[in-house]
């Protein structure tokens, strides 16, 4: 921001505050670099001239609705206008085109009825208040007028409101797009009623979120030429496996199990099920019940929301018997068994659970006792049945009931789009993404790094987005643009995802290996038995030991940390071979294969036998690439729209607005941040700050020329006695007060950093 020429004695600023991030204050003594400031808490104290910013003392009382309408441009002034609007209950702000929306954990009211709606219906965009029908609107606008598909990226860390976000969205599409009601079932009921079904067994409660998606999720609706929904496409991403047997107090496994547990008495007895607290899949945490929900009525919608998007009254059966199946599966504990290192169910509790797995799945139990405890070797000589201990065992039986339980909730999303449909004419769509937001915690393994890699491949589509309109508003006002630097983190991505070249020289007939990203360093180690993930570490370390977006940490021989756009974050390899790889042991798929329950035995379908030759196993981390790419490909194919949801508090409380928590979430997770550089070269942190910044990279203020006029003609009277035009009177002021770098446009005039406070600080001399 450079030096703040017009900061004096008496001026009101902000300065940072360990406890409210910035505090405003009046500036009482000026020493050369330092300065006294007067808090407004009533304490001293002493700042750098550079780290202290001017208080636009004519701000509005209630806040501005768009930040850029703010004068001065700087983090202070953003948190304080985001607070003042959060204490009015305006949990909505735009940035330019992008939303915030501070999550305000409760229902306020009124803001998202049937009235609200109707108001917001063909409403030019920022003619009303910020909220997420403006965003929906506009999309749906754009894609009628111009035929062209859009997308909505909702963004967030856990709990910022990204779920109910983008259901707001989906309910004002669908009333914007849907049929007056008819009889039956309406496409757009269907796509709404796709997320009770989807939350029954894709969230769960966490600590940061009671009702968490363990999924990323990309809804496409599809509309035809009149505007109407005709067709919709739901996709999902990584659902988190682990959960379903292993979760840790105070967090709850999937919201399924629990609501089956308070189904109506004649389900409870069929499947021989009982208080959530006797089955070990729930009971490894204390907490069973969620504050205002009541799981016996949840279990009822759901089953209604089932019937809605199209899931017949027998698969429904075959589903929640699956899933009492896997609470049964995981209450079979092992002993010893006579043979050394052999294992058997462990008394007659665990005889019993085998028995109802087997029976609810239509398996035979020996089969399922012989799956679970043994291991078929296959040597070139013979095929032996090699015994598992008892935690191989256990390990085995936790295995199978992730596998089951990823099949089946990717049986429910194909079911629900086949259900719903597609619709092959469909020419435009509005695509809406809920997807998890960048993760850094004490321990860092698989599942966060593919999290950070969606997060990066995000954010380079969100840097192309904001270049390009920045591009399109200095050609519309014919200013010079040289001055905007493009901040790109293709070299993360690089390190991720790059892919193994083979180059061969024309003239040397040698073949010269590049090496791959982290992804495909990955994938050669799951292929060779002898890796582990210590010979996996060594080889990052080798291959990256130059990479800057590489560090290998001091203090560890197997952990690797990236330098992410949002901060450095330091992985644990040690699960990433075991997690990567996508294997299901061929005795659990020939076991549920044979079951006699059709559904059951159609999660397991055969796999053909090219497959299990040629490639041992399946890469989730390729997997899952080849997935993004798809998706940056259907959005690349799209307007975006950015909403950008906000956690103001780690309580999940209302009216709680906690400024420095807030401040790290607006610059994306990172707590030191040079205040100084508009830009950040070198290592770009984008979060909304550096959306601003990068939109406003050079020219951070933008008046219109009356606007302009209005409040600085008194600089310069000569300019607006001498009959000039707006144009010229803007530039004989700014030339007068000796401003430099300014750049006139069309219909605004573009001010470098620090230029408005300066033209202010003469105002205030004059008046
Ligand atoms: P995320 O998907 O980002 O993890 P959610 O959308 O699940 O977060 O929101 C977490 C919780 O916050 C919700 O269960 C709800 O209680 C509350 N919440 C979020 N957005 C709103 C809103 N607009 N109005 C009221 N409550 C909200
Ligand atoms: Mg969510």
């Amino acid at each position: 921001m450079g030096t703040l020429v017009n900061i004096v004695v008496g001026s009101h600023v902000w300065v940072e505050d360990p406890a409210l991030a910035w505090i405003d204050g009046q500036v009482t003594k000026i020493n050369g670099e330092e300065v006294e400031i007067q808090n407004s808490d009533g304490k001293k104290v002493v700042a750098k001239l550079s780290k202290i910013y001017p208080k636009d003392m004519e701000a509005p009382a209630g806040g501005v609705d768009d930040m850029t309408k703010l004068s001065y441009l700087h983090e202070p002034g953003v948190l304080q206008n985001l607070k003042t609007r959060y204490e009015l209950n305006e949990i909505y702000t735009y940035t330019g085109n992008i939303l915030i929306a501070i999550n305000p954990f409760q229902r306020l009211p009124h803001i998202y009825d049937a009235h609200m709606m109707q108001q917001y219906k063909g409403a030019p965009f920022g003619e009303l208040s910020p909220h997420v029908f403006a965003v929906a609107d506009v999309s749906y606008r754009a894609m009628i007028n111009e035929g062209k598909s859009n997308s909505i990226l909702v963004s967030g860390e856990s709990g910022a409101g990204k779920t109910e976000t983008t259901k707001m969205l989906m309910q004002y599409l669908a009333f914007l797009g849907g049929r007056a009601a008819t009889e039956g079932r309406t496409v757009e009921q269907q796509v709404l009623e796709s997320n009770p079904v989807l939350e029954a067994f894709g969230n769960a409660k966490t600590v940061r979120n009671n009702n968490s998606s363990r999924f990323g999720k990309f809804v496409e609706i599809q509309f035809d030429k009149h505007g109407r929904i005709s067709g919709a496409a739901i996709r999902t991403y990584l659902l988190e496996r682990s959960r379903v047997c292993q979760i840790n107090d105070p967090e709850r496994n999937y919201h399924c199990f629990y609501l089956l547990c308070a189904a109506p008495p004649e389900e409870i007895e069929k499947y021989k099920l009982a208080n959530p607290k006797s089955f070990h899949y729930l009971n490894q945490s204390k907490c069973y019940e969620l504050v205002g929900v009541n799981d016996a009525r949840e279990y009822l919608a759901t089953r209604r929301a089932m019937d809605i998007v199209g899931i017949s009254k027998t698969e429904q059966e075959a589903i929640f018997r699956v899933i009492a199946a896997i609470l049964h599966l995981g209450n079979i504990d092992f002993a010893k068994g006579k043979e050394i290192d052999s294992s058997i169910p462990k008394d007659d509790k665990a005889k019993f659970h085998l028995q109802m797995t087997a029976e609810l799945l239509m398996c035979d139990p020996v089969a399922l006792e012989d799956a679970l405890c043994k291991r078929v070797m296959i040597t070139p000589e013979e095929v032996i049945k090699r015994s598992l201990d008892p935690l191989s065992a256990a390990v085995s039986r936790d295995g199978l009931a992730k596998t089951i339980y990823s099949r089946l909730f990717d049986w429910l999303v194909d079911k629900i789009n086949i259900s719903i449909g597609q619709d092959p004419n469909s020419k435009s769509l509005i695509g809406v993404l809920d997807i998890y937001g960048f993760e850094s915690f004490k321990h860092n393994s698989f599942e966060q790094f593919c999290i950070n890699f969606t997060n990066e491949k995000l954010q380079q589509h969100f840097n192309q987005h904001v270049f390009k309109m920045e591009q399109e508003e200095y050609t519309k006002e014919e200013i010079d643009w040289s001055y905007i630097e493009f901040v790109d983190n293709q070299d993360v991505l690089d390190l991720i995802e790059k892919i193994t070249e083979l180059e061969v020289p024309e003239q040397v007939a040698l073949k010269v290996m590049k090496p791959g990203g982290i992804i495909a360093l990955l994938d050669e180690a799951c292929m060779f038995p002898k890796s582990t993930h210590e010979t996996f570490s060594n080889k990052l370390y080798q291959t990256f030991k130059n990479h800057k977006r590489f560090v290998k940490p001091k203090l560890s021989r197997t952990d690797f940390t990236i330098s992410h756009y949002a901060g450095e974050v330091q992985y644990m390899s040690d699960q990433f071979l075991d997690k990567n790889k996508d294997y299901v042991v061929p005795e659990h798929q020939d076991l549920l294969g044979a079951s006699k329950c059709s559904f059951v035995a159609g999660l397991f379908p055969p796999i053909p036998e090219e497959t299990t030759k040629s490639s041992k196993f399946s890469s989730i981390g390729s997997r899952f690439k080849l997935q993004l790419q798809q998706l940056m490909e259907t959005l690349n194919a799209t307007e975006p729209h950015y909403i950008r949801c906000v956690k103001p508090n780690n309580l999940l409380k209302p009216a709680i607005f906690e400024n420095i928590n807030i401040m790290q979430q607006l610059r994306c997770g990172v707590s030191t941040l040079d205040l100084n550089g508009f830009i950040v070269l070198g290592f770009p942190r984008l979060g909304v700050l550096e959306a601003i910044r990068i939109s406003c990279a050079g020219y951070p203020t933008r008046r219109p020329f009356f606007e302009f006029i209005n409040r600085f003609g008194l600089l310069a009277t000569e300019a607006l006695e001498g009959n000039y035009d707006e144009k010229v009177a803007c530039k004989k002021i700014l030339e007068k007060k000796g401003l430099k770098g300014f750049q006139i446009g069309k219909t605004k005039v573009f001010l470098r950093a620090g230029q408005m406070a300066e033209l202010d600080a003469r105002r205030a001399e004059v008046l």
